[in-house]
């Protein structure tokens, strides 16, 4: 009987295949620009006599005699002699019983690893050994080491790489004029990246320095430019209602109830927002300032002009709670004045939500606040003038996008009219992140803390201390002051179901609150988390901030913005399990009023050095600004772009701490291309950014 053999499926792939795909090397350009970690130098051979211990060498020797040893394990051992007669051992504990074989004395090998001086004289242990004799062709180039996994081995990979490097489309598509001088051409930048000539010093290619890296790092950079310069041309075509300052109305209002006057700082931001609030192109301007510095009546300002001008403006915050949050203190400040501020969230549903809608709708809700509710498919807002995104980088960059489109206005004529965008952020972006990635981005930096804030001091202890840390609490409490616990807890999507781990890390927070409920007998101790229902949530904040409840055990949805002067001390419960940038803003709940406040780090054992410098870091400065510059020395840029939501890293070879001047010339050269060579700077944008391209507008 004849078995029918299945064809295979076309699409089968083999393991490495799969594995080059699953990095994204599917293409001739993915695979050519897929640059080694290091180099190893099998282009000379080293004499034993001059070969140092500890160095890594290759050498030329054949073998004199070989045996396989018992000695505490079973191993073969390889008695080898160079040219000059000098001896070395060479040491394999793994090894198949062919190799044995095939390395029997009298064969010449090629043998590369790192030396060192055992009691028998001079050894390798598993050393890379290649049978050949000593008048064989030594490789004319480095041979690269790329970054591979375990299911791609390095010799597979070596050769997609040169085939992708043959097929690849790497014309030259930059006119020189363009290119900085001493750069070498697209091509032979790559070829000598992948396959150096001997004697190159590696330590350029290392710290890419060399002008093969500078070109690849130019090409990138240039590419982003003309995305971010275009972008910014192509919004400077859209128009926008123009929204100028209306003496007398909601603006004059809100400024003259306030309770306090603006700070110098938030005067100047608002004077900026308002300045391009007021010309007929779409504002695209971030907001940045420290925790508490003020932003929301910033944005509150910037709304007021938007209706007095006669058009909607929304607000958006990542959480319900922030959310809500803006939303009372607008309706504090503005219902006097006689404005109606229209809620929308997931959780309001049915008749109460379609009431609103119908206001939004109608014009009659002239100011929208909301989570991402706000931009759900049957929001239509009658007209829009102004959007502002708190803690924008929250949102993820799909969203933001989605923002932009969404709440475009067509008019009758079929333009459409765009509305300002502004964007809050307590993460502020170091400059150079912000001149480059924005180049599509105005800035306004309130870098002053409303008068009368005293310091937060930040003290780090060891999780056993832990009891000491209570009683701190009942000192805070009986002085009338509040207190925030808080426990890690990876906040999953509402949609999402529960997993494994968020349920253990939410008996974290229900023990610890159970914990505390129970020594701090007599004293209002609340819980909030991500898996309350809304109510739920709103009740307990709502009792919190009126005081009822004098200890908040919390996870991180207290993060952003959550405001409650009267709160002194700040416990963080695993605090190496956090960023920088989230303690920070976790730690900005707390010195929001006068009194003095205290944030404890408690950490558990072990800590790793790092886990240790970060904390300390923590505890030495309290300036927003220090503390991103010190996250991004740990976690690179992409963190700041919203990378982990898109998955994109948005710069892979340039580094914009180094390479400022490629970065300069870049801008410089970006707007020639733009408007003698259009098709060459989209080509550019395309080899280089693809579908990243439009993601770098968001
Ligand atoms: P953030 O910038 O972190 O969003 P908020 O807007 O929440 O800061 O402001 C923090 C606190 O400071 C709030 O209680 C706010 O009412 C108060 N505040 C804002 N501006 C001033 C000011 N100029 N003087 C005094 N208090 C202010
Ligand atoms: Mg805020």
């Amino acid at each position: 009987m004849v078995t029918p053999v299945p064809a295979p499926a076309p699409a089968a792939l083999s393991g490495p295949a799969r594995a080059l795909q699953r990095l994204g090397l599917d293409t001739p350009l993915a695979l050519a620009l897929h640059l080694p970690l290091r180099y190893e130098d099998e282009t000379r051979l080293t004499p034993l006599a001059q070969a140092r211990a500890g160095e890594t060498v290759q050498v030329q020797v054949s073998v004199v005699h070989s045996q396989v040893e018992q000695r505490s394990r079973r191993q073969l051992l390889l008695r080898c002699r160079d040219e000059a007669g000098d001896e070395l051992l060479l040491r394999f504990l793994h090894f198949y019983p062919s190799q044995q074989k095939a390395w029997a004395p009298g064969t010449g090998l090629r043998v590369r690893g790192e030396l060192r001086h055992g009691f028998f004289g001079r050894e390798m242990v598993h050393p890379q050994v290649k049978v050949a004799e000593a008048d064989d062709a030594l490789p004319q180039a480095l041979t690269p080491v790329y970054p591979a996994s375990a299911q791609l081995p390095q010799a597979y990979l070596r050769k997609a790489v040169a085939g992708g490097l043959q097929r690849a489309d790497l014309r030259e598509l930059l006119p020189p004029e363009v290119v900085p001088p001493g750069l070498p051409a697209l091509r032979a930048a790559l070829a000598f990246l992948h396959h150096p000539p001997p004697g190159t010093p590696l330590a350029t290619l290392e710290d890419h320095s060399h002008p093969a890296w500078q070109r690849l790092k130019y090409e990138e950079l240039l590419a982003q430019q003309l995305s971010q310069q275009q972008a910014r041309r192509e919004r400077a075509r859209l128009r926008a209602p123009e929204l100028p300052v209306r003496p007398g109305g909601v603006r004059d209002g809100l400024l003259a109830a306030l309770p306090w006057g603006l700070t110098d700082a938030q005067r100047r931001v608002a004077e900026e927002i308002a300045a391009d609030i007021a010309r007929p192109q779409p504002m695209h301007r971030l907001l940045q300032g420290d925790v508490g510095a003020g932003k929301t009546v910033v944005a509150a300002l910037a709304a007021a002009v938007a209706i007095d001008a006669g058009w909607q403006c929304a607000l958006m915050a990542p959480t319900e709670i922030l959310a809500e949050q803006h939303f009372k203190k607008l309706v504090q400040w503005l219902e006097p004045l006689g404005l109606q501020v229209a809620w929308l969230s997931g959780s309001r549903k049915g008749k109460l939500r379609r009431e609103q809608l119908a206001a939004i709708a109608e014009g009659r809700a002239r100011l929208v606040v909301g989570t991402h509710a706000v931009i759900q498919d049957d929001v239509h807002f009658q007209r829009l003038g102004l959007a502002i995104v708190d803690e924008q980088h929250r949102f993820g960059v799909a969203q933001r996008l989605a923002l932009r489109h969404k709440l475009r206005l067509a008019l009758p004529d079929g333009g459409a009219l765009e509305p300002h965008l502004l964007m809050m952020s307590a993460t502020p972006i170091p400059r150079t992140l912000a001149m480059t990635y924005y180049a599509d981005l105005e800035v306004s930096t309130i870098d002053q803390l409303p008068p009368g804030r005293s310091p937060i001091v930040t003290r780090v202890f060891a999780e056993s201390r832990r009891d000491e840390v209570i009683g701190r609490i009942r000192d805070e409490v009986a002085r009338g002051r509040q207190v925030y616990w808080v426990c890690p807890l990876v906040e999953a999507s509402e949609a999402e179901d529960l997993t494994g781990k968020s349920m253990a890390e939410l008996a974290n927070v229900t023990e610890t609150h159970a914990q505390l409920s129970e020594t701090l007998a007599g004293i209002g101790v609340g819980l909030l988390h991500g898996r309350l229902p809304p109510a739920d949530k709103a009740a307990v904040m709502a009792r919190f901030a009126a005081g009822e409840l004098a200890v908040l055990v919390a996870t991180t949805v207290i993060e952003v913005g959550v405001d409650v002067p009267n709160a002194s001390l700040m416990v963080i419960e695993h605090a190496e399990r956090f960023g920088l940038a989230q303690l920070h803003q976790l730690r900005g709940r707390v010195g929001r009023g006068s009194v003095e406040s205290v944030c404890v780090l408690l950490f558990s054992q072990p800590l790793s050095e790092t886990g240790k410098s970060r904390l300390k870091a923590m505890a030495e400065t309290t300036d927003g600004f220090e503390i991103a510059r010190r996250d991004l020395e740990l976690r690179g840029p992409g963190e700041f772009m919203g990378q982990r939501q898109s998955g994109d890293a948005l710069l892979r070879f340039a580094d914009l701490a180094e390479d400022a001047p490629l970065l300069a010339a870049a801008r410089r050269h970006a707007p020639r291309l733009l408007e003698q060579q259009p098709a060459v700077a989209a080509a550019q944008v395309q080899r280089w950014l693809g579908a990243a391209a439009e993601f770098m507008k968001a």
